[in-house]
């Protein structure tokens, strides 16, 4: 377990916080682009939701913001480090000081209120006159990529991160758990951008697969703005009527285009 004495050991901890995290996007980047073989192209059939090509230097552009957002990110860490160690949050490490169910269900809970902070910051994000000093700089990403998932303004990006800090402040999470919420975002956040669709035919009509946000779900949003604003899960998107008309059909051809087609 990290101790933290001193301004060595603070400084130590922070670049190796840096390096996971960073190292981390640009692991789950390459995976995803090597992996699955991302095309960067159209992959849309539709003529409605015609994606442009990717600008010219679009992938260093996002680095570089995604750099800066693990920055913020690393320094909001170093905080709830310090606060754990002084005692004020609710992190434990003796996976039996409650149920063993509570080790799911507390991400679940995790999860949900995430959800729900970031898809009513991001409806507030879209106002006129907030969007171009907060979000503008994600949107820059029309055709998206792994490479665009932390690509935000330094503002969003420490909107975006205080959330999990301040609950581990109220709710109870094994440190394990935490560890776990943090993989599972930037995973989330790498397939959402990923602009190619990796769930199989029919996933946007199946039991669990309907609640997921994935790559044809998360393209729509940047590409037509006004839909789809959720970040792991459709259900904000449901019940508020937000998510894109169009999202069935494109998944639709989008899936049944990876089957056939192109190397
Ligand atoms: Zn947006
Ligand atoms: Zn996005």
């Amino acid at each position: 377990m990290i101790q933290i004495t001193g301004p060595a050991t603070f400084w130590l901890t922070a670049v190796l916080f840096f390096i996971a995290i960073f190292g981390r996007y640009v692991l789950f980047s390459i995976v995803f682009w090597w992996v699955f073989k991302v095309s960067m192209k159209d992959q849309f059939a539709s003529r409605e939701v015609q994606l442009r090509p990717r600008k010219a230097g679009q992938d260093w552009r996002e680095i570089g913001w995604s750099a800066v957002t693990s920055l913020i990110f690393t320094a909001i860490a170093m905080g709830v480090i310090l606060a754990y160690q002084a005692g004020f949050t609710q992190i434990y490490t003796d996976i039996h000081r409650y149920s063993l169910l509570w080790y799911p269900v507390s991400i679940l809970v995790v999860l949900f209120i995430h959800e729900t902070y970031y898809y009513w910051l991001h409806r507030w994000m879209h106002q006129p006159g907030i969007y171009r000093w907060v979000h503008k700089t994600h949107h820059d990403s029309l055709t998206t990529s792994p490479w665009t998932a932390f690509s935000f303004h330094p503002l969003e990006s420490t909107l975006q991160a205080i959330i999990i800090p301040a609950l581990t402040f109220v709710i109870p999470l094994h440190l394990t758990a935490v560890g776990l919420i943090l993989i599972l975002m930037t995973l989330s956040s790498a397939v959402n951008h990923l602009n190619t669709e990796i769930y199989p035919k029919n996933f946007d009509h199946h039991w669990l697969g309907r609640w997921l946000i994935g790559a044809t779900h998360h393209s729509l949003h940047h590409t037509q703005f006004r839909f789809n604003y959720g970040l792991y899960f459709t259900f904000w998107d449901k019940w508020m009527k937000t998510e894109s008309p169009d999202f069935h059909r494109t998944f639709g051809e989008k899936t049944s285009n990876s089957i056939s087609s192109e190397k």
